[in-house]
């Protein structure tokens, strides 16, 4: 019987987790799938998560208002000595790889970050992680027990078994703060790209910032969003976030790529898309490899003839 516990600060982000839990149960024969929900004012989701997890423990504290990594730390270590996990998982997003490593060194034990798959195979649990740039795939055995993974967000889908979980509130005494919080500024809301079913990718091949409506009218059209490859955001900041390995990694039925490359590490992104749609300028574009449909075309004179196709049979 194992016992795996999972944290993220985000719920959606637990419930992936849940998802590779109850995989993981199921395949090393049996066990008890535990979510520890730590933070301040946030008890309000221990009723939802427990219908996804065996146990929920409710660590919530003024003294983790803000994101100070030791008091979350110390928190999570207070699930830990309680439920003597065997696996941790931790959502590998920003703050949740932060909570990882610090773990896996008050711990001493081995973590792998950026997991993409896990696998049980002859009882070991084997992670999947990119690696060299997406050129390869590293396969990694934690020989710790417990042993920390952290999950790509977007790798597993949110779990639909529902369980009939208990909930339980532990009382940590967590020092104040050793952090002020000065200022905080919203983010330029982006849109979730990874949950978007029809995914239009605007690349350097577009030109003008302006140009950008285009593709917007088409993503919108189609019903979809529309996101960028990473010099669009990184290096001209036209978008909060982009698509790639470094960026979101994207499932959607549909996507298409419009003025994109096809490097490496943008395919690392997009590969598990449904289909896949070029449009670039050069025959010998890279993105040509792994497409389901391509056209060889100036996007400035293709996609206005799309959005313009696509319009007359919408009218029908
Ligand atoms: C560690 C690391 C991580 C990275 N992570 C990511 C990541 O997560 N996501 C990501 O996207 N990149 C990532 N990159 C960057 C990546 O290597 C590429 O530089 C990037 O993907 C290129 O973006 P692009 O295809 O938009 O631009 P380019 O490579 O410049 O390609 C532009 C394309 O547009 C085409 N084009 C030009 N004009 C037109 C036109 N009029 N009509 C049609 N096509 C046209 C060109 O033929 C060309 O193929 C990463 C790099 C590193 C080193």
């Amino acid at each position: 019987m194992v016992t795996i516990l999972s944290y993220s600060e985000r719920a959606d982000l637990q419930l992936e987790l849940a998802s590779l839990a109850n995989e993981l149960i199921s395949k090393l024969g049996g066990g008890v799938s535990v979510s520890a929900l730590i933070g301040y004012n946030v008890k309000g989701n221990a009723d939802m998560l427990s219908k996804y997890f065996d146990r929920v423990f409710i660590i919530d504290s003024e003294n983790l208002k803000l994101f100070d990594l030791s008091n979350y730390v110390s928190a999570l270590m207070e699930v830990v000595n309680k439920v003597k996990p065997d696996i941790i998982l931790v959502s590998g997003n920003r703050r949740g790889g932060a909570v990882a490593s610090a773990l896996s060194a008050v711990l001493d034990v081995g973590c792998v970050t950026e997991v993409v798959k896990v696998e049980v195979i002859n009882n070991d649990v084997i992670t999947y992680r990119s690696a060299y740039g997406g050129l390869g795939q590293a396969r990694t055995r934690v020989l710790t027990t417990p042993k920390i993974i952290a999950v790509k967000p977007g790798a597993y889908q949110r779990s639909t078994v529902t369980k009939n979980g208990t909930v339980e509130e532990l009382k940590v005494d967590l020092k104040k703060s050793e952090i002020e919080l000065v200022d905080m500024k919203p983010k330029e809301a982006g849109v979730k790209l990874n949950e978007a079913d029809i995914v239009v990718v605007a690349g350097r091949g577009v030109k003008k910032r302006e140009d950008l409506q285009m593709l917007d009218e088409l993503a919108k059209i189609l019903g979809g969003v529309l996101g960028c490859s990473r010099p669009l955001s990184a290096d001209l900041g036209w978008f909060p976030n982009w698509v790639g390995m470094s960026g979101v990694t994207i499932k959607p039925r549909l996507y298409i790529g419009i003025g994109v490359s096809g490097q490496i590490q943008h395919v690392a992104g997009i590969r598990d898309s449904k289909i896949i749609v070029a449009i670039n300028i050069d025959p010998n574009a890279p993105i040509f490899e792994y497409v389901d449909y391509g056209i060889v075309g100036d996007l400035y004179k293709v996609v206005p003839k799309l959005i313009d196709e696509l319009k007359k049979i919408r009218q029908r």
